[in-house]
């Protein structure tokens, strides 16, 4: 309506005027406006109909607007709005409840944090406190969070700015076999040599120095390159043999983004510590958290555990993530994700890889797929360099846009990430724009 347009305008002269945005330089950034969220679909400032392809940063897994939730909210408002962390609260203790249930086995108790930064904060402390251990080794090309201890475990640019060597965090390369570090042919010799360098950097490091190793089970932002056959089993060997906390980041990958419940049931790994966020209530109102073993739970019996927040395992929060993984659950959103993926989104991406030579490689599962776009197939050089853009990226970017589309992108690299019930007919729409948007990146190659 005309009153929801000259709402958003005047929402746009007061973010200019008075917000101050995340990752940008605020001058020149011009963010879009949204006035209307609903199911897969959003609307912008002019009142433009689009579909949510990025699921915002790959969160709202159950769409936008999911009734069930909004109403859990409001009945949960209407009840309780909020209580200290040191309360027992129905919502918090239910929400607990169902994530141990559907955590790998051996993962009972829940430590709630706001969102997924400090979820890692607070499994790499508690990871710290059970080894008396101090190191922490992550991989590059990796996204954990945008906190001190967070961002400096990342391994993404955006590190690059807040660097702090006093953090005690070691990088290495992890298993990608698209661009293999290692020089790697085949997914079995790249799993082979991402483990022997793994190997080595622990022995390099320090086996008793080391608290924890951190890994996205399948990394996110970064690329959504699943680890090849073997790599996380061999991971869980090496952490476990050295005494090594290993600890899985599940906040982008979990709860059904990858066609499971969490991705490590893909491989049958079980972690000593999985965090989440995102999924858990699909953002509705902001939700993180640790998943815990029981003997890292032990050292925490009679010793006091030194943190916490005034929000933790809030209660609009949790409500929204016990009716939100009751709707997943009821409307069988894990399995549609598993099939999407499976019969829509890997057959069409392969259709586009053979019909345009700028896509270098397409690759994901469930829900979460990525499209890596390059100059030259043979050479692999990125359409966008490590850490930034290029006219040939924002014109494909542009170019699905126009097409109705939001979609999520980085780097060189677009991701299709839809939400888990999104209709066969508007992801085939989706694909449809993506697949003629990439005539802009083909007139880039060679
Ligand atoms: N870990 C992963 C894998 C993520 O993708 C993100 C966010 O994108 C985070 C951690 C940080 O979560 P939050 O932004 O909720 O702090």
């Amino acid at each position: 309506t005309q009153e929801a347009l000259a709402r958003g305008r005047r929402a746009y002269e007061l973010d200019r005027k008075h917000v101050f945005h995340s990752w940008q330089a605020q001058g020149p950034f011009d963010p879009m406006t949204i006035t209307r969220t609903a199911g897969s679909r959003v609307w912008d400032g002019e009142g433009r109909e689009l579909l949510d392809l990025s699921c915002q940063l790959v969160n709202t897994n159950i769409g936008h607007q999911h009734p069930a939730v909004v109403k859990a909210i409001q009945d949960q408002a209407a009840d309780i709005c909020t209580i200290a962390p040191q309360h027992v609260n129905d919502a918090r203790s239910e929400a607990a409840r169902l994530i141990a249930e559907l955590a790998p086995e051996g993962l009972d108790r829940v430590f709630f944090t706001n969102g997924g930064a400090d979820a890692n904060e607070h499994a790499i402390r508690m990871a710290r406190l059970h080894t008396g251990r101090q190191k922490v080794l992550s991989a590059y090309r990796s996204y954990h969070g945008g906190t001190q201890l967070a961002v400096n475990v990342t391994g993404d640019p955006r590190r690059f700015p807040n660097d702090s060597p006093g953090e005690g965090v070691v990088h290495f390369m992890p298993a990608y076999t698209y661009r293999s570090h290692f020089g790697s042919e085949t997914e079995a010799e790249e799993t082979t040599r991402a483990l022997r360098h793994l190997e080595d950097m622990i022995t390099l490091e320090g086996p008793a120095n080391i608290a924890a190793v951190i890994l996205e089970t399948v990394p996110g932002t970064a690329g959504i390159y699943g680890p090849p056959p073997g790599y996380l089993a061999g991971v869980r060997e090496l952490t476990r043999k050295h005494g090594i906390m290993y600890i899985a980041d599940e906040v982008m990958a979990g709860f059904g983004r990858t066609g499971a419940w969490f991705a490590v049931d893909h491989w049958d790994v079980a972690p000593d510590l999985l965090t989440f966020a995102k999924g858990v209530n699909s953002g509705y109102v902001p939700l993180g958290g640790v998943v815990i073993s029981e003997p890292v739970y032990e050292t925490f019996v009679d010793r006091q555990y030194p943190g916490g927040l005034t929000y933790s395992g809030h209660p609009l929060a949790c409500a929204a993530a016990v009716a939100t993984i009751t709707a997943m659950r009821e409307e069988g959103m894990i399995e549609n994700a598993a099939r999407l993926g499976r019969e829509v989104i890997g057959p069409r991406l392969e259709a586009m890889k053979a019909a345009h030579p700028s896509v270098g490689d397409v690759r994901g599962l469930g829900c979460f797929w990525a499209i890596e776009l390059v100059k030259d197939r043979e050479t692999r050089e990125p359409l966008a360099p490590y850490g930034g853009s290029s006219d040939a990226m924002n014109a494909v970017l542009g170019a699905i846009r126009a097409g109705g589309v939001l979609p999520f992108a980085n780097f060189n690299r677009i991701h299709v990430v839809p939400p888990l019930n999104i209709a066969d007919a508007d992801l085939h729409t989706g694909l449809d724009v993506i697949d003629r948007a990439l005539n802009e990146a083909d007139a880039h190659v060679g």
